[in-house]
């Protein structure tokens, strides 16, 4: 038998090193799972050669191979685990200091907005929300005090393209730290790093545990430098992730090849249906051959993803939807095995003013399809007999 520690999972390929990811495999037991450190504080068994972890909010061993895990997928230099997306987006903008100025994506997730515009304000941390599908908007946003660039792409809930590498070759110029959110995208299909991107950031709620059943953020660092701050901010914040959760979300995260696979076959056949009915104003989807910055979203990921954003056409027919459904869930979040229907306006978007909301296109008929593992036909089926005679 090869010795586990001799593998390098470096050199496998994805979907290999979403099972051989290195701590599969309990060294002391050979247990076919990372066990569940379930303590607060370790032991010295000699005080002079203290333990490798001392106390779990610093580190805690289930935690640090789910940590090593996401840096591993994303090709980063060191990972990050926290109780929620919006834990890991927080902590990794505390990087800044106050006087400092951001430069964000205006459909920026509904959470991060509120954290931008109503928290790190209160912090003297400004920050200009632009269109970014133009790179030119993004540089026109520039002022002396700016330090980071906030993207995300495709975006929520109606998937517009950014130019990653556009963005991070000109905030490299400036000296600009750069942070993209790759929760929709995973990286099985986007890994923003080698864009040039320093901190993903991801809910790990979605796609990564992809069975509704944990709330967790994860951040990777493309450098030491960026690592180290990173992990001093995890620890004095506090804002870490347990070892059950840690435990659960890595159980989710062996199946993410399989379930993202199988579920974007799905979502562009929705799309593609959509697309057909007359009833239908708007139809939002990144494999559509005219979704805007396609091009661009092609040259930096290998799919298309399993969110499908439509326009039903007005308040009063998308709420008539979300009531007929009977597949799907109709709720928050996204990136489930099973489907969920979502209502941007009044819920992940119902913290964005309204106005606001209107002019990026997430109007009161827009719906967000979450594409689990379901059969297509059924999923279909259900949203034809939603939306007939509403
Ligand atoms: C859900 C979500 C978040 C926030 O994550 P939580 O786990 O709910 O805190 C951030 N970004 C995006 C794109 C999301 O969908």
């Amino acid at each position: 038998m090869a010795n586990k520690k001799e593998d390098q999972p470096n050199d496998y390929k994805f979907d290999t090193k979403l099972l051989h990811f290195g701590a599969e495999i309990d060294e002391t037991t050979g247990a076919s799972s990372v066990p569940i450190y379930q303590a607060s504080t370790f032991h010295h068994h000699d005080i002079f050669s203290p333990p490798t972890h001392d106390y779990s909010r610093s580190g805690n061993p289930t935690r640090q191979a789910l940590e090593d895990y996401i840096a591993l997928l994303e090709g980063g230099v060191r990972g990050f685990a926290y109780s929620s997306g919006m834990a890991a987006i927080s902590s990794s903008l505390m990087i800044l200091s106050a006087g400092d100025h951001i430069i964000a994506t205006e459909d920026v997730y509904g959470g991060t907005y509120r954290l931008l515009s109503s928290i790190l304000t209160r912090m003297n941390i400004e920050t200009t929300f632009v269109d970014m599908t133009d790179l030119a908007n993004v540089k026109a946003a520039y002022r002396p005090n700016t330090k980071a660039v906030y993207m995300e792409t495709p975006s929520n809930p109606t998937l517009r393209i950014t130019d990653v590498a556009g963005i991070t070759g000109w905030a490299k110029e400036k000296g600009l730290l750069t942070l993209l959110d790759n929760t929709f995208m995973t990286p099985y299909y986007q890994k923003p790093i080698e864009q040039g991107v320093d901190i993903v950031v991801h809910s790990a709620t979605k796609f990564l545990g992809g069975h509704s059943d944990v709330l967790a953020g994860l951040a990777v660092a493309r450098t030491e430098a960026i690592g180290a701050q990173l992990k001093q901010l995890q620890n004095g914040l506090g804002t870490v992730l347990g070892a059950q959760e840690s435990w659960l979300l890595m159980r989710g995260m062996k199946t993410l090849g399989a379930r993202m696979a199988h579920s974007e076959i799905s979502a562009a056949k929705l799309a593609a249906w959509l697309m057909s009915r007359s009833d239908i104003p708007a139809v939002y989807y990144p494999g559509l051959l005219d979704h805007p910055g396609r091009e661009i979203h092609e040259k930096q990921s290998t799919g298309y993803g399993a969110v499908v954003s439509f326009d039903v056409g007005s308040g009063e027919r998308a709420k008539a939807v979300l009531n007929k459904v009977r597949l799907p869930l109709v709720a928050v979040s996204l990136g489930s095995v099973e489907s969920i229907l979502s209502y941007p306006a009044m819920m992940s978007h119902a913290a964005m003013p309204k106005d606001f909301r209107l002019e990026r296109g997430i109007t009161d008929g827009l719906l967000r399809f979450s594409v689990g593992l379901e059969d297509i036909d059924d999923l279909i089926a259900d949203l034809d007999q939603a939306l007939s005679n509403t």
